[in-house]
Protein backbone atom coordinates (compact mmCIF):
# COMPACT_ATOMS: atom_id res chain seq x y z
CA UNK A 1 0.00 0.00 0.00
CA UNK A 2 1.33 3.32 -1.28
CA UNK A 3 -0.19 7.00 -0.41
CA UNK A 4 -1.48 8.79 -3.38
CA UNK A 5 -2.90 11.83 -2.44
CA UNK A 6 -4.46 13.72 0.22
CA UNK A 7 -7.35 15.58 -0.59
CA UNK A 8 -9.22 18.70 1.03
CA UNK A 9 -12.23 16.82 2.36
CA UNK A 10 -14.36 13.58 2.05
CA UNK A 11 -16.15 14.48 -0.70
CA UNK A 12 -13.12 15.05 -2.83
CA UNK A 13 -11.68 11.81 -1.76
CA UNK A 14 -14.47 10.12 -2.38
CA UNK A 15 -15.34 11.46 -5.99
CA UNK A 16 -11.27 10.89 -6.31
CA UNK A 17 -11.90 7.33 -5.10
CA UNK A 18 -14.56 6.56 -7.08
CA UNK A 19 -13.02 7.79 -10.31
CA UNK A 20 -10.21 5.79 -9.94
CA UNK A 21 -12.02 2.84 -8.64
CA UNK A 22 -13.97 3.60 -12.69
CA UNK A 23 -10.17 2.81 -14.38
CA UNK A 24 -9.68 -0.06 -12.26
CA UNK A 25 -7.93 1.03 -9.68
CA UNK A 26 -8.34 0.23 -5.90
CA UNK A 27 -7.77 2.80 -3.28
CA UNK A 28 -9.02 2.88 0.81
CA UNK A 29 -9.55 6.51 2.08
CA UNK A 30 -8.13 7.04 6.03
CA UNK A 31 -8.84 10.01 7.93
CA UNK A 32 -12.64 10.91 6.81
CA UNK A 33 -13.76 9.14 10.49
CA UNK A 34 -12.32 11.79 11.76
CA UNK A 35 -14.46 14.46 10.58
CA UNK A 36 -16.88 13.89 13.35
CA UNK A 37 -13.87 15.04 16.04
CA UNK A 38 -11.96 17.75 14.18
CA UNK A 39 -12.07 20.54 16.76
CA UNK A 40 -9.99 18.23 18.74
CA UNK A 41 -7.50 17.81 16.23
CA UNK A 42 -4.99 19.67 14.30
CA UNK A 43 -6.42 21.08 11.26
CA UNK A 44 -3.89 19.68 9.06
CA UNK A 45 -5.41 16.20 9.14
CA UNK A 46 -6.96 15.22 5.73
CA UNK A 47 -8.54 12.26 4.06
CA UNK A 48 -5.43 10.71 2.31
CA UNK A 49 -6.32 8.12 -0.51
CA UNK A 50 -4.18 4.94 -0.39
CA UNK A 51 -3.20 2.86 -3.06
CA UNK A 52 -4.30 -0.88 -2.23
CA UNK A 53 -1.35 -1.83 -5.03
CA UNK A 54 1.18 -0.35 -5.38
CA UNK A 55 1.55 -1.60 -9.25
CA UNK A 56 -1.28 1.10 -10.17
CA UNK A 57 0.84 4.39 -8.71
CA UNK A 58 2.25 5.29 -11.84
CA UNK A 59 -1.14 4.83 -13.24
CA UNK A 60 -2.99 6.05 -10.21
CA UNK A 61 -0.75 9.49 -10.87
CA UNK A 62 -1.32 10.50 -14.28
CA UNK A 63 -5.46 9.45 -13.48
CA UNK A 64 -4.92 11.69 -10.57
CA UNK A 65 -3.44 14.82 -12.83
CA UNK A 66 -6.21 13.92 -15.21
CA UNK A 67 -8.35 13.92 -12.35
CA UNK A 68 -7.15 17.12 -10.60
CA UNK A 69 -7.33 19.24 -14.19
CA UNK A 70 -10.71 17.59 -15.12
CA UNK A 71 -12.37 19.22 -11.82
CA UNK A 72 -10.14 22.23 -11.69
CA UNK A 73 -10.31 21.75 -7.92
CA UNK A 74 -6.43 22.28 -7.58
CA UNK A 75 -3.71 24.22 -8.71
CA UNK A 76 -0.71 22.29 -9.28
CA UNK A 77 1.79 22.72 -6.43
CA UNK A 78 5.36 22.11 -6.97
CA UNK A 79 6.86 19.49 -4.53
CA UNK A 80 9.26 20.57 -1.75
CA UNK A 81 11.75 18.45 0.09
CA UNK A 82 11.23 16.81 3.28
CA UNK A 83 14.12 18.53 5.72
CA UNK A 84 14.00 15.82 7.72
CA UNK A 85 14.44 12.52 5.72
CA UNK A 86 15.45 14.16 1.97
CA UNK A 87 12.32 12.53 0.14
CA UNK A 88 10.58 14.90 -2.51
CA UNK A 89 7.13 15.07 -1.91
CA UNK A 90 4.32 16.07 -4.04
CA UNK A 91 2.95 19.98 -3.20
CA UNK A 92 -0.69 18.76 -2.78
CA UNK A 93 0.49 17.15 0.49
CA UNK A 94 1.08 19.13 3.79
CA UNK A 95 3.15 16.23 5.17
CA UNK A 96 5.96 14.44 3.82
CA UNK A 97 4.90 10.69 3.35
CA UNK A 98 7.64 9.29 4.37
CA UNK A 99 8.43 10.36 8.00
CA UNK A 100 5.45 12.47 8.49
CA UNK A 101 7.18 15.78 8.98
CA UNK A 102 5.78 18.79 8.17
CA UNK A 103 6.06 21.21 5.20
CA UNK A 104 8.65 23.44 6.24
CA UNK A 105 7.81 27.54 6.43
CA UNK A 106 4.00 26.34 6.98
CA UNK A 107 1.92 26.38 9.92
ZN1 LIG B 1 10.39 13.06 5.50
Amino acid sequence: MQPLYQARDRIEAQLLRDFLDRHSIETLVFGDYLSGAVGELPADIYPTLWLINDADLERARALLMRFQSETGSRHAAAPWACPVCGEEVQGDFDLCWNCGQGRPGRQ
